[in-house]
């Protein structure tokens, strides 16, 4: 007799984040997990350093000024804002707190992969819905609703797609949903989307009561290294979670730099900035390669090579140019590398090393 999980858990592969090493070179250019080109705000740098005089205190546990930074930002009412250890901490709530064994939680195929983690943490049951040209299928998803279906995960844009479904198509999935099933709208890369059409989600969280968006500072805010996260919910969602998460959930280093990074909106422009040109710019540059380069409203694209060999023969190619891109394996697109966009610097050794990679055949 020994300790055993319980049933579900050992299906699961842990997640593994993008390499941070490439073979022997020296210096690597890491451009494999969405992180910021241009690094955080110096305000938030200047409010973490200042956090590590007081490292002996606990954080305020309910993160009231982080909530009270945000309900200024996005104009929300901060009782209804959860924050967590990343957003990852947050879409694994939501599952723990309304998840039962069997239940069925729906997400497209190329999907983030705690989605599924979260689901089989909970002995509930992963349906993963095709999509159309990589970007995710309304009616698909809606086809496969059963009984069963208590959670519906949408990245919206997906990541590591790049696609994006335009609010009417967002509406269109709640809309088919019953008002007990729980639609996670996962807008980790919303601020990076300029289209007219693109809402994060926040409307529908305001009318509806089983609607949840999760926002994260680790991407355009670049604090990924601090972990910090945070949901707009209907009022009994935001109880739940609080009754679930760690009562210290979001370090005080993490409340106060996320804080400092919202105010600090001229660099969260010129972020979006840098990112719209020099996205656009891989895009044409790759493509004039013969490569095909999806379109992508987020920070990153995804690359097709003619097949999986190809793919990591470019991985390899890239490692030994010190550039590391992640290969799409455990994501179902084995002829794939995801690139994030990086600095200019690295942007240019990227199309670079890539056009050597395809002229050497
Ligand atoms: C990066 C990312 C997140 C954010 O995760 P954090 O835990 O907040 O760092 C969430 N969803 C998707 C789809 C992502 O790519």
């Amino acid at each position: 007799m020994k300790p055993a999980p319980k049933p579900g858990i050992l299906d699961i592969q842990p997640y593994v984040g993008g390499r941070s090493h490439a073979g022997g070179a020296k210096a690597p250019i890491k451009l494999s997990s969405n992180e910021s080109a241009l690094g955080p705000s110096p305000s938030a740098i200047a409010a973490y350093r200042e956090a590590a005089g007081r490292l002996e205190f606990y954080p305020e546990g309910s993160a009231h000024i982080l909530r009270h930074a945000i309900a200024e930002t996005f104009g929300l009412d901060p009782a209804r804002i959860v924050c967590g250890n990343g957003s990852d901490e947050l879409l694994t709530l939501l599952a723990h707190g309304y998840l039962r064994p069997g239940d069925e939680v729906l997400y497209n195929r190329h999907a983030f992969l705690v989605y599924r983690i979260a689901t089989l943490a909970n002995n509930a049951v992963p349906v993963e819905v095709p999509e159309k040209n990589l970007t995710v299928d309304v009616d698909a998803m809606l086809a496969h609703v059963t009984a069963k279906t208590r959670l519906v995960y949408l990245a919206n844009p997906n990541n590591p797609t790049g696609s994006y479904l335009p609010h009417d198509e967002v509406r269109r999935l709640h809309a088919g949903l019953s008002p007990d099933t729980l639609l996670v709208i996962d807008a980790a890369f919303a601020e990076y989307v300029r289209r007219n059409d693109y809402e994060a989600g926040i409307e529908l969280v305001a009318n509806n009561a089983n609607v949840v968006m999760t926002r994260t500072f680790s991407k355009v805010h670049g604090l990924a290294g601090l972990r910090a996260g945070w949901a707009y919910c209907p009022a009994q969602v935001a109880d739940v979670l609080n009754r679930i998460r760690g009562p210290f959930n979001v370090s005080a280093p993490a409340q106060l730099a996320a804080a400092a990074a919202l105010k600090d909106t001229a660099h969260v422009e010129a972020c979006v900035a840098h990112n719209e040109t020099w996205r656009n710019r891989l895009t044409q540059s790759i493509r004039k390669l013969g490569l095909r380069v999806d379109d992508s409203v987020g920070n990153f694209v995804l690359i097709h090579f003619a097949s999986k060999a190809e793919a990591a023969g470019a991985d390899a190619f890239l490692c030994e140019h010190g550039l590391i891109l992640p290969g799409m394996l455990a994501y179902g697109l084995p002829d794939c590398l995801r690139l994030t966009v990086g600095t200019e610097t690295a942007n240019r050794k990227v199309v670079e090393a890539l056009a050597q990679f395809t002229a050497r055949k």
